[in-house]
């Protein structure tokens, strides 16, 4: 996994936990997993310090798909996006050389990464 993907990954981590979090229907969730105020906070604050090290053209990338999917970062697993099902095509590579915009699913446009 490329370091640009990985800390999309971590940032899509850390805001599906601060969401769950901050959710008042999901209570026992933040019971369970031992959330605090301050530990939202904290958590809040490691998101925006990763945020400042993901290149730009990623992070907008990243909002945009966010904005219609709760899971925007998704691995492929056997040749099929985990977040739609659909297979890929098999010219599809996993090498993703820095320069280049991230690889994304054709059906639902969500990020991809191979494990
Ligand atoms: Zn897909």
């Amino acid at each position: 996994m490329s370091d640009r993907v990985q800390m999309l990954v971590a940032l899509q981590d850390l805001e599906l936990m601060i969401r769950e979090a901050e959710d008042p229907t999901s209570k026992e969730t933040e019971e369970a997993l031992g959330f605090t105020m301050q530990g939202i906070e904290k958590l809040q604050m490691d998101c925006e310090q990763l945020r400042k090290k993901i290149p730009k053209p990623d992070l907008r990338l990243y909002d945009r798909i966010r904005r219609r999917y709760h899971r925007v970062v998704v691995p492929v697993v056997s040749r099929i996006c985990t977040g739609c099902f659909q297979g890929l095509p098999t010219s599809r590579t996993r090498t993703i050389p820095t320069s280049r915009p991230l690889p994304t699913c054709e059906s639902c446009g969500r990020i991809l990464y191979w494990l």
